[in-house]
């Protein structure tokens, strides 16, 4: 390796340079000698040579050498940012990996580890930027500072697309509108982002030129006519100014031509009025040089307003007060003895700096955002502390200081047309898929990452480009929670993974009942939820599933049950009461009606809500009967008739657990009323008792216990009721069957 290294070094620093190449290198140094702190002019050379190198005999659109390209992006490094010779020599070189034989390895090599870094982040970026239709520039910068992590990478590229733009006239019309569109809905608005404003100004006008020529020819021969008096005007009007403040010895810069057409021509639009009432609102800067301070603002300030007179309410002090994004200037208007409004803005020359070429972005307008806020405020905090440093060279401190880790737990993805998405880092094509839309997520079958077929669980990158290749049917496979980090996807995936328990639960409550009526056993779901937690389930759902997934018996079940029941071991808390009525009826007889109410037939205190509550085993209440509540020691409501005696036990004992319950105006569900049929034994009795039931009232029995001795009949029917009234009619229907002396209402 050793012995590569060297040659390809002693095969760059032998290169030789033509008169035109030596010419521009000088051109070059200088100017960073001019601009840069300090400059390393062997690294700068050896870099200057391997672009001339490696793009030798390459010529751009105008017929120029291609070398010259990536010499004027490093000019503008040097001149327009100021930041240092490294990101010079990465300008000199950003053009070599992508389009040359050079690779990142070499660059290493010849110029080190940071170098090789920039080089490789603006290779990254490139097919992100490129013909990409997007006006999601804000979600674009996000983009940009997630996946290059050196400021510098994004200022080459805006520098690169700065000399494109001033070269443009050389591509067909049809490739300059492509780009200059590119540039006016992608570029401009991010380095407005990023708060480089003097560069934003520039690509906008460039852009402007070549969308709509014949405006921007208007505009610049409207601006030269005006030119001479507007200049005449500022001079009369800073007279006495300048003179003034010349005698107090300030040391200031007056800028008062605006040099930004498009935004001329925007407002022009904007407020619906002529080239001449945008043009005259004159706005005047005056720029205090080193060593000024904020107080020499103030100073300045009332010597201007000594002279003219202020308009009170247009003042603004973004000094005491700076904007979100780290600007500061005073603002004031004075009208002038012609009756002439002035706009003066008054800010030391390092405001200034920030406000037109420092990276103070508008962080804090990015509309809806509301992420990362701590970082965004460490951020502008140190915007302002770097206002009020001592030294200028804000640019140098911008690079070390501002680790571009602002949007690192984020990452940006693109949909098929180029929309971009944010995900949390981490996320996969699963994540993606039903962050565009969760029918897409239930059906994805495949994804292509960048045109290539991947699986569902690939972990994205910013910056990919991503398509979902879906199926007909739901393909969503439990196994995807693994593979997701979403909030979106888990909640999807985890309620698909309910349902189809439910299901399986549903499916074993099926076989459990079947199981049941084959057996003869009537059991509640108290009874149930009992025996389930014997068995050592959270609860009967759970029972359920394992029986419908086959992991448990519904044999063993119905067995356990049995036994249970014969020792008396589900009953619960109305016990006492149940024994005492099974002491009366035979055992045969006794049914605990399960009220098949679905839960929204009660209002609790007078209101439909979410409460849990079920209907007590002890006298199965049905609509029409008065009822209570009784808040059990698990939150849920018993409801019990009123007249029921364990209720009145429990009022006496427990009235602070009583609520105030009543039946909701419709009902649409069933409950199970008990019936208690006496009468004279008879062949065919029991068939007429049904009968009666099923034809002439279209009941349906849920169960009818019979005991028959000494010619003595004793039934016990179970049937689903509507409400109070439909169970006083099969009543009032039973007692006219023939041979029957009793029916009463059994619980
Ligand atoms: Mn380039």
């Amino acid at each position: 390796m050793p012995k590569v290294d060297t040659h390809i070094r002693e095969e760059i620093d032998q290169y030789q340079l033509d008169r035109q190449q030596k010419g521009n290198l000088v051109v070059l140094l200088r100017l960073c000698h001019e601009h840069l702190d300090s400059v390393n002019e062997d690294l700068v050379t050896r870099a200057f040579k391997l672009c001339c190198k490696s793009h030798e005999n390459i010529t751009r659109a105008s017929g120029e050498p291609y070398y010259l390209h990536p010499v004027e992006v490093a000019k503008i490094m040097a001149e327009e940012f100021n930041i240092d010779d490294v990101s010079v020599v990465a300008a000199l070189l950003h053009d070599t990996v992508e389009d040359t034989s050079v690779t990142l390895k070499t660059i290493e090599v010849l110029f080190g580890s940071t170098v090789m870094h920039i080089i490789d982040g603006l290779t990254k970026i490139m097919g992100v930027f490129e013909n990409r239709d997007t006006k999601q520039a804000e979600t674009f910068m996000k983009l940009l500072l997630s996946m290059a992590d050196d400021i510098r990478v994004v200022l080459i590229k805006f520098a690169d697309r700065l000399h494109n733009m001033r070269t443009i006239s050389h591509l067909p019309k049809q490739k300059q509108l492509n780009k200059a569109t590119e540039t006016m809905e992608l570029y401009a608005p991010l380095a407005h982002r990023f708060g480089l404003f003097k560069i934003k100004n520039e690509l906008e006008d460039l852009s402007f030129k070549v969308i709509d020529p014949n405006s921007y020819k208007f505009l610049v021969r409207k601006l030269r006519e005006k030119k001479e008096a507007r200049e005449i005007f500022i001079d009369e009007f800073m007279q006495p100014i300048t003179s003034e403040l010349g005698e107090q010895k300030f040391n200031f810069e007056i800028k008062g031509r605006p040099k930004h057409i498009y935004s001329i021509y925007r407002k022009m639009q904007m407020q619906q009025k002529p080239f001449e009432e945008i043009y005259d609102l004159f706005a005047i800067r005056i720029i205090l040089e080193e060593p000024h301070t904020k107080e020499d603002c103030w100073r300045v300030y009332s010597v201007i307003t000594d002279w003219y007179t202020p308009i009170p309410k247009r003042f603004r002090d973004f000094i005491s007060v700076p904007k979100a994004n780290g600007y500061q200037s005073l603002h004031t208007t004075v009208i002038t003895k012609q009756g002439r409004k002035v706009e003066v803005q008054i800010r030391t020359r390092k405001m200034d700096y920030i406000a037109e070429q420092g990276l103070a972005a508008h962080w804090k307008y990015k509309e809806g955002n509301n992420s990362g806020s701590n970082e965004l405020d460490k951020f502008v905090h140190w915007v302002r502390d770097v206002l009020d440093a001592p030294r200028p060279d804000a640019a140098t401190e911008f690079v070390k200081d501002f680790q571009l880790n602002l949007y690192h737990d984020e990452i940006y993805i693109f949909t098929p047309n180029g929309e971009l998405k944010t995900l949390p880092n981490g996320a996969s094509c699963i994540d993606f898929a039903f962050e565009i839309h969760s029918e897409i997520g239930e059906r994805a079958l495949a994804a292509k990452v960048n045109g290539k077929m991947m699986p569902l669980r690939q972990k994205l990158k910013s910056g990919d480009q991503v398509e979902i290749i879906t199926g007909n049917k739901i393909n969503l496979n439990p196994d995807w929670m693994e593979d997701v980090v979403t909030h979106k996807a888990k909640a999807r995936i985890r309620q698909f993974i309910k349902q189809k328990e439910r299901k399986i639960a549903n499916q074993g409550r099926e076989l459990w009942e079947k199981r049941a009526a084959k057996g003869k056993i009537e059991i509640s779901d108290q009874e149930l939820t009992k025996v389930a937690k014997r068995f050592k389930f959270n609860d009967a759902q759970e029972m359920f599933y394992e029986i419908g997934s086959g992991a448990f018996g519904v044999n063993e079940l119905f067995k356990r049950v049995k036994q249970l029941k014969s020792k008396g071991r589900l009953d619960d808390e109305s016990e006492d009461h149940k024994k005492q009525i099974s002491e009366q009826a035979p055992e045969e007889y006794f049914t605990t009606a399960r009220s098949v109410g679905d839960g929204k037939a009660l209002l609790v205190e007078g209101e439909l809500t979410n409460v849990k509550y079920s209907y007590a085993n002890c006298c199965n209440p049905i609509p029409g009967d008065n009822v209570i509540g009784f808040i059990s020691r698990n939150g849920d409501v018993k409801i019990h008739r009123s007249n029921c005696k364990n209720a009145h036990h429990l009022i006496r004992t427990d009235s602070e657990r009583i609520i105030d319950v009543s039946w909701a105006r419709n009902i649409d569900t069933q409950f199970l009323g008990g019936i208690k049929v006496i009468g004279e034994d008879r062949v065919g009795l029991v068939n007429d008792l049904t009968e009666v039931l099923s034809k002439s009232l279209q009941t349906n029995m849920k169960s009818i216990n019979v005991n028959s001795e000494g010619g003595m009949f004793e039934g016990v029917i179970t049937a689903y009721v509507n409400d109070l009234k439909h169970l006083e009619k099969i009543i009032q229907k039973l007692e006219r069957v023939d041979g029957i002396k009793t029916v009463i209402r059994y619980e």
